[in-house]
Formats: C-alpha cells, sequence, structure tokens
C-alpha cells in the first residue's frame, strides 16, 4: 500500500515522505488524497525503520508497573496514534499501516495482541529518570528557584533538557532583519546607540536576563517590537531594523511543546517530558501583567543561560504583547553581532483591545 506526505500532521515526516517518493503521483490507499506524491510501504523500508524508533516506549501493560507508565491502557493502534498524533487518519488505517510495516515481526504481533501503555524505555527504570524535573514538575521548580534558593536550584536532568532543546534549534540567517523599538519623547532623532543593549550598571531585570546581565531584546516584526515596549495610542515610536553580521543559532521555545518524534532526540525522554515543555510554553505565553514581579522572571532567566552554555547565541519565544510575533533575546554585544540597517519613527494611530469577562 502507497502513503503520501499528506498522510501525516507532522511536517518533519511529510516532508520525509516527500522526500523518500520517486516522483510517481496518484492516489493515497490511506489519506485518500489524489496526484499526491506516493511511496509505498513495505517491512524494512526506509519509513520503518524510523517508525521503529517509535515503539521504544510502548509495551504491554502487564509488563510495566503502574509507577512506571505515562499514559494507557489501550489496544495497540489507538495508543500509538493518540501519543504520536501524527496521522491523518483514522485507527483502523493506523494498524494497516503499521502492519504493512511490521506485521510479520513478533515483537508487533505480541504488542498487537495485548492492551499496551505508555512507558519511556517499557518501564525499565523509573520515570524520574528520563525527567529533566526529576521528582518535581514546572510549577515545583518555579517555586523553589523563586522561594527558596536561587542560586543552588537546578534541573535534576540538564542532559535531558540539552538533548530535547536540540530538537528546538534554529539558525537566523546573516542579513535576515529583526527590530528594537523604543518609546520615542526626545527632540533629537534616536541613532544607533539608542538601540544597544544597556550598560551593565543599567541593565535592568528582563523575561531572559537578570539584572546586571545585558541582552538584545529583539523582534521579529515592527508591530511586535512596538507591542513589546508596550507603545500606547498617539506615541511615537522609533523603530530600528538590524541585520546580524552572520547566521546564528538559537533555542526557539516557542516549538517545545511541538517536536516531532522523527526530530533527533530520544522518544523515552520526549513522552517522559512532555507534560513539562507544555509547562514552559504556556507559562512563556501567559500574558504579562503590570502588576507582575520581576520574581516570576527567574525560572526563566535561569533557563535562558542554561541554554547560553547550551552554545546558542540567542533564545527565541512567542510575544504575548503580538499575537504570532516572536521575540529573539540575543546574548551578545550590539557590536559584533548586528549592523544598523535603519530607524524610522512612527506614531501608534491604532490599538486593538480585547476583553474576556471573568
Ligand atoms: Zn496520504
Amino acid at each position: 500500500m502507497k502513503c503520501c506526505p499528506y498522510c501525516f500532521n507532522d511536517d518533519a515526516i511529510s516532508y520525509y515522505v516527500e522526500g523518500l517518493s520517486n516522483g510517481t503521483r496518484g492516489t493515497c490507499d490511506f489519506c485518500g488524497s489524489s496526484n499526491a506524491l506516493l511511496y509505498e510501504i513495505t517491512p524494512y523500508c526506509e519509513l520503518a525503520n524510523t517508525f521503529e524508533r517509535l515503539f521504544t516506549v510502548i509495551a504491554p501493560s502487564e509488563s510495566v508497573a503502574p509507577d512506571r507508565m505515562i499514559s494507557g491502557c489501550g489496544p495497540l493502534p489507538e495508543v500509538f496514534a493518540s501519543t504520536w498524533k501524527i496521522f491523518n487518519f483514522n485507527s483502523s488505517l493506523v494498524l494497516r499501516f503499521l502492519c504493512e510495516m511490521f506485521g510479520s515481526e513478533e515483537w508487533f504481533k505480541r504488542l498487537q495482541d495485548a492492551e499496551v501503555v505508555i512507558s519511556p524505555g517499557k518501564g525499565e527504570r523509573p520515570l524520574d529518570e528520563y525527567s529533566i524535573f526529576g521528582s518535581m514538575d514546572w510549577s515545583n521548580f518555579s517555586s523553589q528557584i523563586k522561594h527558596k534558593s536561587r542560586f543552588f536550584t537546578k534541573l535534576a536532568h540538564v542532559d535531558v533538557f540539552e538533548d530535547l532543546l536540540g530538537a528546538a534549534r534554529s539558525t537566523w540567517k546573516k542579513g535576515h532583519p529583526l527590530f528594537r523599538a523604543r518609546i520615542w519623547t526626545k527632540k533629537k532623532d534616536p541613532v544607533e546607540e539608542d538601540f544597544h543593549e544597556p550598560p551593565e550598571s543599567k541593565a535592568s531585570d528582563g523575561r531572559m536576563r537578570s539584572a546586571g546581565i545585558p541582552c538584545i531584546y529583539t523582534a521579529d516584526t515592527p508591530e511586535t517590537a512596538a507591542a513589546e515596549v508596550r507603545a500606547g495610542m498617539h506615541d511615537i515610536v522609533a523603530i530600528a531594523t538590524i541585520l546580524p553580521l552572520h547566521d546564528f543559532e538559537y533555542a526557539d521555545l516557542s516549538v517545545l511543546d511541538d517536536i516531532s518524534p522523527l526530530a533527533n532526540v530520544d522518544c523515552s525522554r520526549l513522552v517522559a517530558n512532555r507534560k513539562h515543555l507544555r509547562s514552559i510554553v504556556t507559562e512563556l505565553t501567559r500574558p504579562v501583567r503590570t502588576s507582575d514581579s520581576t520574581l516570576d522572571y527567574v525560572p526563566f532567566q535561569y533557563l535562558s543561560e542554561l541554554i547560553q552554555q547550551f552554545g546558542n547565541e540567542a533564545i527565541g519565544y512567542p510575544s504575548v504583547m503580538h499575537r504570532e510575533g516572536k521575540n529573539i533575546a540575543c546574548f551578545a554585544h550590539f557590536n559584533g553581532m548586528f549592523e544598523l540597517h535603519s530607524i524610522k519613527k512612527y506614531r501608534v494611530d491604532e490599538l486593538a483591545y480585547g476583553l474576556h469577562e471573568f
């Protein structure tokens, strides 16, 4: 039977299948798409080799202690489909899809005949050993670093966080513009130095940096930059377009809760940390209120320093002030990392408010 790129709602898998197809087009046996690039699934095909690792977290329920299970239990196709969420077709076709690849394998037949569960490493080690927070969760970790020990609280498994973060790593290309904004109240025109990072003595607490440690907060669009400085109606905003002098690597936290199982990560670590990664992204996208304390920044200031230690030059995260916008906080100095392209002044003519009764 033949599948196609539209069979999957995971971009990494779709691109992979597109690359594997030999250019033959037709109607897909699974999702029914017409004129689609087709790829024939057979035992030991290249896609099967890739999919086999997705089974490293699936075990018969009777073989796993309850405290080592993440979720389950149920029939294989349902558990597989609901865990990986990669298919654009229903679970009866999921079983056919998997049988085409693995139907003759003894290990597959055992799973097919059993109620199965999701368990990192098939339950051979305690769950805590796979978790970035060990026995804690984001909420405990956040509370501990804010209120108990600022300098000695650390992730239980830094290597696991580094591994997962590798799948969220991106490159911002040389010359691809970024934007910095200032609400402008001075009579003189803004100049490049107005958009440099602040000196150490004036660097205040920010979402990704502690007071005293400068950082260049940038945004992906002029609108995001203006929203991030909380420009109000009729404010004059100066916006600098700045261009990176070289490609730079950044950790994109906005995609942490959407890591493909085909990314270069350990599947056991991925399933064990999904709820933690979701908590991190949820906290990142929580609206910042003017009444919030800078204490709330502390957990991310810690993660940000860790991310820098992993060799990233910046950190990307979703803008909570401008929907769909992205911020990039750069760890380097302006000089050496950016050049100024232009500075323009704008007046804010329109603001949109959304109100939710609660
Ligand atoms: Zn298809």
